[in-house]
């Protein structure tokens, strides 16, 4: 595996790497990684000739400070991980290289980017847009690997891979979660134990409503027993709760014509703020 920090390397490395015909694939991470992460290496090892994963904990997405400030970093710890994993290279730009001063030009989502986590973390996805998309430049990957966890990212990169004719395919990978259920996230780092458990009660809720789901019970009520459930969850803020179509992330108020739904949540534990979601493929 090579480590470089620098683009000008990177193309290098790509140059002598692959020959024609040869197929690259990226995941793209902030670092501090766990293994969810792994299981998208693993996914992109398994389907193409050259693996790059990026770490780069990019300042455009934080709509907070504290939380860029207090984001976990741990380079060492993350370049033993990868290796055995089919990682040829790790690329880790510098934010000043990357970014030599702030882009003028921005990536908007339309209606996209106003649901979900958009309502609630302003400018988070254009952030998450401008990265990926220098990404898809500076590599031009055929494969590009994204967690269903986040799943109003995955939705928006694909959308902005179509929109913009990225010639790239962009693949969503379930959520990998610890025994508990929980899904895992650098940010479970911050938690106590206590807050750990606390923080298992969301997809303990999300497990629920599977049922109902797959029942295709009315939404308003699948949506009332989840909500209540959080509600007498002891330390636990729920910001949002929905259940949408995952195409197009609109809430849904029937099942009809609706082929994929996403219970989504996002909450608060111990000022940490954690999101998962329920996918389903409806019959
Ligand atoms: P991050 O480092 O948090 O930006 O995540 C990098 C990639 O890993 C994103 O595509 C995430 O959706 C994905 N990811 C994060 N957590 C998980 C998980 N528990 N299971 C699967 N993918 C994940």
């Amino acid at each position: 595996m090579i480590i470089t920090k620098n683009e000008d390397e990177l193309r290098e490395f790509l140059n002598t790497s692959l020959s024609k015909g040869m197929s690259l694939g990226l995941v793209p991470t902030m670092g501090a990684l766990h293994d969810g992460h792994l299981h998208l290496i693993s996914n992109c090892h398994a389907d193409n000739d050259v693996v790059v994963v990026s770490i780069f904990i990019n300042p455009l997405q934080f709509n907070e400070k504290s939380d860029f400030d207090r984001y976990p970093s741990d380079l060492a710890k993350d370049i033993d991980k990868l290796k055995g994993t089919g990682c040829d290279c790790l690329y880790t730009p510098d934010p000043e290289e990357f970014y030599p001063e702030l882009p003028k030009v921005h990536i908007a989502f339309g209606e996209l980017e106003q649901r979900l986590e958009g309502k609630y973390r302003p400018g988070h996805f254009r952030g998450v847009g401008l990265v990926v998309a220098k990404l898809f430049h500076q590599l031009t990957p055929t494969r590009a690997y994204f967690g269903l966890k986040d799943l109003q990212q995955f939705v928006l990169i694909k959308q902005m891979a179509h929109d913009l004719s990225f010639p790239v395919q962009i693949i969503g990978v379930e959520t990998v979660r610890d025994h508990s259920g929980l899904a895992m996230s650098s940010r479970n780092q911050r938690l106590s134990d206590k807050g750990r458990n606390t923080a298992c009660q969301i997809s303990r809720g999300l497990a629920l409503a599977r049922k109902d789901i797959e029942k295709q019970r009315n939404p308003v009520l699948v949506l009332k027993a989840i909500k209540d459930y959080y509600q007498n969850t002891k330390d636990l803020e729920i910001e949002y709760c929905e259940l949408v179509n995952a195409k197009t992330l609109e809430p849904i108020e029937t099942y009809s014509d609706v082929s994929t739904v996403a219970l989504c949540v996002a909450g608060y534990i111990e000022g940490v703020r954690l999101i998962d979601n329920l996918y389903l493929q409806l019959d």
